[in-house]
């Protein structure tokens, strides 16, 4: 007999305490559906201060498929995902959220379209009713601008669920920034890709994580990782603003020739003095934001760190 492909859920789990018993419940109502597979469950704990541990780890006991990492305190949602990325070991693997947004659902199709020969499968949510409107026309605003000045070319209304195959995994695996910017480096390494639609349902419980600060960073971090025309974009604004003043020095010098010294231009030179500053400032805060991220990828520290795996028996 054939030997089953493997595929494995990676959840994130920073304090679910709430919905480790739902999510599992769903979960496994839905994998005891698809019996082609068999399928591995790597949960990773980032840092919760909640039971979220001891409840992941009560269902460890009773089922096998269940495998559960530690991380030595909370490392964000994205290191959390590579810490998983990096324990799964299945054929294909599926990023999904401890909290039913992704709706367990659409497993069944991204692996049909996974064997019929995608190596990605991407989940877009076609509409986001659920999210406030604030969330959905920044997070338009984001796409946009983003997709404008980046090579490359992050698909909108699209999360990390997903399932991508074992070489796109690997591929994956290769990028080495500690700044990890998933959206943008799913995208990044391109391989073909196919789209499952769905409607995104609101949190099972709890409430979401990211907040308009942490949200404001995120999209700070994916203009930075994926473009360099921040920085770029200062040489035009300098080269343009040398030419209009080169013209205005023309026009004063032939207009003090004319018509002699005019005293009165207090206000121009405020205008001008405290504009040019300002821009002065805001091209140095971009700059900022480059150097910042050079310093903190070249101190080359894991993007995290294990305190224990429980459950391990796929490991040799
Ligand atoms: N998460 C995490 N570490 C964090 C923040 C979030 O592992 O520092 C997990 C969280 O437990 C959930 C997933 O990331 O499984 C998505 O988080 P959330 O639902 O808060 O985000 P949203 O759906 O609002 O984008
Ligand atoms: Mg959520």
């Amino acid at each position: 007999m054939q030997t089953k492909p493997v595929v494995s859920l990676v959840v994130p789990f920073y304090n679910e305490g709430a919905a480790v018993d739902v999510f599992f419940e769903t979960i496994g109502a839905t994998l005891a559906t698809i019996d082609t597979i068999t399928f591995e469950i790597v949960c990773i704990d980032d840092g919760s201060g909640d039971d979220t541990l001891v409840r992941l780890l009560t269902m460890s006991r009773s089922d096998p498929r269940i495998k559960v990492l530690e991380l030595s305190r909370n490392f964000g949602k994205e290191a959390a995902l590579t810490a998983g990325l990096d324990a799964a070991t299945g054929d294909a693997v599926i990023p999904m959220d401890a909290d039913l947004q992704d709706p367990p659902g659409l497993i069944v199709h991204m692996i049909e379209k996974w064997r019929l020969g995608a190596d990605v499968v991407l989940a877009r949510r076609t509409d986001r009713h659920t999210d406030s409107m604030a969330k959905r026309g920044t997070a338009n605003l984001f796409y946009k601008l983003h997709n404008r000045v980046s090579h490359v070319e992050i698909p909108s209304n699209v999360g990390d669920f997903r399932l991508m195959n074992r070489a796109s995994v690997d591929a994956l695996k290769r990028l080495p920034e500690r700044q990890r910017f998933m959206k943008g480096m799913f995208a990044w390494i391109g391989f073909r890709t196919e789209v499952v639609e769905y409607e995104r349902p609101a949190r099972a419980t709890g409430s979401s994580k990211f907040t308009g600060w942490k949200l404001w960073n995120f999209a700070l971090e994916g203009f930075t990782s994926f473009s360099s025309a921040p920085l770029r974009i200062w040489s035009y604004i300098g080269s343009f603003g040398t030419l209009l003043t080169l013209a205005y020095l023309v026009f004063i010098v032939i207009r003090t020739l004319i018509y002699g010294i005019d005293v009165p231009g207090y206000a121009s030179l405020l205008v001008s003095v405290l504009f040019f500053g300002s821009l002065q400032l805001l091209s140095i805060g971009i700059l900022g934001e480059y150097i910042g991220r050079i310093y903190m990828e070249s101190k080359q520290r894991p993007v995290y760190v294990v305190r224990q795996v429980y459950g391990d028996s796929h490991e040799p």
